[in-house]
């Protein structure tokens, strides 16, 4: 029996967890689950689950948590804040960590588990964005498995001999991850200036958090994804290609030298991702249904415009200027998405914004996680200065 620690349980990716975790209780056990600010439903899943643990991240909210889980008659111990996290990704009650909260408030446990030698399913991109070397060293040290949730990687993971080898000696040319291209494939960058934070998270085939909703649709996702696919697979950028292809169906692609391209697909759900991760060597019923191949009929591919969407153009430049440009730029856009989701900034500013902040703190070599949280504060800075210069 999997003991299973489910960071950012409340949300798009938690859920898909705990669909699979319910439809298989002989093999998994959710010993784990943390919200952000969100009590009640925290509340509702530790009746649903009965784990050993429940966090919520706001301080503030302990008390009330405490509270609600002895008012519905639970045994489940409360804890919050960032530490109790990191605490909970490292100790006895899990054996596996799923890294499902949003941005850079996912690295610390991210971190912490892969010290720690657990099973590591990463949804949590930003936390390797940001950590990159250090995430897979602090993996080697604990002796763990990470194993990809990203529905790209967990497809190059799966076209891959033996999971992530050396590219070089499995014969690899390059990784092909597909994009669908967001709500707004086609069109130009002076269609988009009226955009409304509820049409950029309307999503044409994937349900997500806004965040990641955001970055779909400025095609920051297949950046911060390019850079993932670099650190996770020891592949450089120019190993790594976006294709768009509009049906989601084929999640990514590996192309060899003999020719050979092999691709995963399936239907665009996250639970085919999370299950294989979570059941990883076997393979486990999802309730994702089959592929229908006549029904659908045509597959479609195209090149990116990377003038409309710059944010794939800065994040191929920020992974070539090497360091901690990805660091920066990953903390420029969470500013950038948060703000548009305020209203304070238009669309087409979120590529503006990053690319100010990125020139304005050219990169560094990275030492370690502490010196890389505070060039993370500093560019957060940078782009709140700009913020406030510009609205
Ligand atoms: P979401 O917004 O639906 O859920 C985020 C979860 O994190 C919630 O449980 C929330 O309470 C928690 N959270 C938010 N801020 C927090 C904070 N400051 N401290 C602690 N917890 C916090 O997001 P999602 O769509 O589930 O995405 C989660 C992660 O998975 C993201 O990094 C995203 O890029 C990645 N991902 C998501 C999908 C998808 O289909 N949704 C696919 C691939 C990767
Ligand atoms: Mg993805």
């Amino acid at each position: 029996m999997k003991q299973i620690a489910i960071f950012g349980a409340t949300g798009s990716i938690g859920s898909s967890t705990l669909d699979i975790i319910a439809r298989h209780p002989e093999r998994f056990r959710a010993s784990v689950l943390s919200a952000n600010r969100q009590v009640d439903a925290l509340v509702a899943l530790c009746q649903r689950f009965e784990p050993d643990l429940a966090i919520i991240a706001d301080p503030a909210l302990e008390g009330e948590l405490a509270a609600k889980l002895k008012a519905a008659g639970l045994r489940c111990e409360a804890a919050a804040g960032p530490s109790a996290l990191d605490q909970a990704a490292a100790g006895p009650l899990c054996d596996t960590v799923v890294a499902a909260i949003v941005g850079a408030a996912g690295l610390g446990s991210t971190i912490a588990a892969a010290r720690a030698g657990k099973r590591l399913l990463l949804a949590n991109k930003e936390s390797i964005v940001i950590s990159g070397e250090l995430l897979l060293q602090a993996l080697n040290e604990g002796g763990g498995e990470l194993l990809p949730v990203d529905s790209e990687h967990n497809a190059i993971f799966q076209c891959l001999p033996g999971g992530r080898p050396p590219l070089a000696r499995s014969g690899v040319r390059r990784l092909i991850l597909t994009a669908s291209g967001g709500p707004f494939r086609g069109r130009k960058r002076d269609e988009l200036t009226t955009i409304t934070p509820d049409q950029a998270c309307k999503h044409p085939k994937w349900s997500m958090g806004r965040k990641i909703s955001v970055d779909s649709a400025t095609l920051m996702n297949k950046g911060l994804e390019v850079i993932e696919a670099h650190h996770l697979f020891g592949a450089s950028a120019d190993q790594i290609d976006v294709v768009v292809h509009p049906e989601s169906l084929i999640h990514s692609m590996v192309d060899y030298v003999d020719g050979s391209v092999l691709a995963q697909l399936g239907n665009p759900d996250m639970r085919t991702a999370i299950g294989y991760a979570l059941a990883w060597p076997e393979r486990i019923d999802t309730a994702v249904p089959t592929l229908d191949l006549p029904a659908i009929g045509k597959l479609h591919f195209e090149e990116p415009d990377l003038e409309t969407f710059r944010c794939l153009a800065l994040a191929f430049q920020a992974l070539r200027a090497g360091g901690d440009a990805t660091t920066i730029l990953n903390a420029a856009n969470e500013v950038a998405v948060e703000a548009f989701l305020n209203g304070q900034l238009a669309f087409n500013a979120i590529p503006d914004l990053v690319e100010r902040v990125l020139a304005e703190l050219p990169q560094q070599s990275v030492v370690d996680i502490p010196s890389l949280m505070d060039r993370d504060r500093a560019a957060r800075e940078a782009a709140l200065r700009v913020l406030a210069s510009t609205c």
